[in-house]
């Protein structure tokens, strides 16, 4: 079976050489374990972050390791004392970038696909989800009526932000994405009030268009000028959620901080910067509301798809470059 291994720290850029698909045995599971024929493997922007030496908020991938990012697959065998997993199982587990995986199995999570594919427990239902809406109702303290501004706006965890502002009754949700495709998407599927491609102008133009009467809530999936940009479009006490940088990813340079800070004191701003593993408490809330949307066919949910896991780096760096709408997924053959 084959798997992806980090063979040197990226420069900026992901290059070829960084990354590399071996072939490997994988044995039969030790006690405790499982092992999983993957079906669908998760591409995250923070897989990114791991291939650095020093990366800002998950461990790093030591060099000539295994890249890794969550998964799902079928359970194919058992090892001894396991309970509460079963060959033929649904799991979803973290030991992707591979197509069979050995998985400890406290940490692989049997999934409800009656419901949803199991694919679905990647994105809207999964991490990227969760992020969205704690992110949202938690950090930046979403209330009624406010005017929330998403960027990243097309991607898992910004078009789920959005929604779940419009559900819970933003009286306007703004994005900002990065093609005429993508903010068509957000106008006709999502329901977003309304939303620009940030190519099209400087953001401060883009943000004063679209926010005439400001924002109360910025959830940042960008960081960079767009973050520079929307401090002087908060109204005051508004919330801004730091989730992500993704303007910074191929950058060797340290980031510079925004040159509107200061405004924040004068508008009594909030900036909360999070990450969603301190907030899995929260799981079953939102599992619970997201089911509920989804069945009622309220929350569109796109998932952009390529095939094999040769094509899982390529992915990656196609979702740094905004190739996807939604959530970016690889799928092997069984899925
Ligand atoms: P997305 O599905 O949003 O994919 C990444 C998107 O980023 C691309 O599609 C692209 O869309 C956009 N992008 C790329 N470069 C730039 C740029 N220079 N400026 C603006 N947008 C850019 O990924 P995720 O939904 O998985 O992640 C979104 C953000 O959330 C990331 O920053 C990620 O690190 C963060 N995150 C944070 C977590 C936390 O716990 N705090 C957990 C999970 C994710 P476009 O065409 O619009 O440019």
């Amino acid at each position: 079976s084959r798997q992806w291994t980090l063979l040197a720290r990226p420069q900026g850029h992901l290059r070829d050489g960084d990354v590399r698909l071996d072939e490997v045995q994988v044995p039969d599971p030790g006690p405790g374990e499982v092992r999983v024929r993957n079906t669908w493997l998760s591409v995250d922007p923070w897989t990114r972050s791991q291939m650095d030496e020093a990366p800002t908020y998950v461990p790093s991938f030591p060099l000539g390791s295994p890249v890794e990012a969550e998964a799902v697959g079928v359970v194919e065998a058992v090892g001894v004392g396991v309970e509460g997993v079963h060959e033929g199982d649904e799991v979803l587990h973290g030991k992707g970038w591979r197509e069979v995986s050995l998985v400890d199995a406290a940490d692989a999570r049997v999934l409800d696909t009656s419901v949803v594919p199991a694919q679905t427990w990647l994105g809207v239902l999964g991490t990227t989800g969760l992020t969205a809406y704690v992110g949202l109702l938690d950090v930046a303290g979403f209330r009624e009526g406010d005017v929330v501004l998403v960027s990243g706006a097309a991607g898992a965890v910004g078009s789920v932000a959005g929604q779940v502002a419009r559900l819970r009754g933003a009286s306007a949700v703004v994005g900002l994405a990065g093609t005429p495709e993508k903010v068509r998407w957000l106008l006709d599927d999502a329901g977003f009030t309304a939303a620009a491609d940030y190519h099209d102008a400087p953001p401060e133009q883009l943000l004063t268009d679209l926010l005439p009467g400001g924002a109360d809530v910025y959830f940042d999936n960008v960081a960079g000028p767009t973050l520079e940009a929307a401090i002087p479009r908060m109204r005051t006490h508004g919330r801004i959620a730091l989730c992500g940088a993704i303007s910074g990813y191929g950058s060797t340079d340290e980031p510079a901080g925004p040159s509107t800070f200061h405004l924040a004191r004068g508008k009594r701003l909030t900036m909360r910067g999070f990450l969603v593993g301190d907030h899995l408490d929260r799981t079953d809330a939102f599992v619970a509301d997201m089911t509920r949307w989804i069945a009622a066919g309220e929350l569109a949910h796109r998932e952009t798809v390529v095939d094999g896991v040769e094509a899982t780096y390529e992915a990656l760096r196609g979702l740094l470059a905004g190739a996807n709408t939604g959530k970016m997924l690889v799928r092997l053959p069984s899925g």
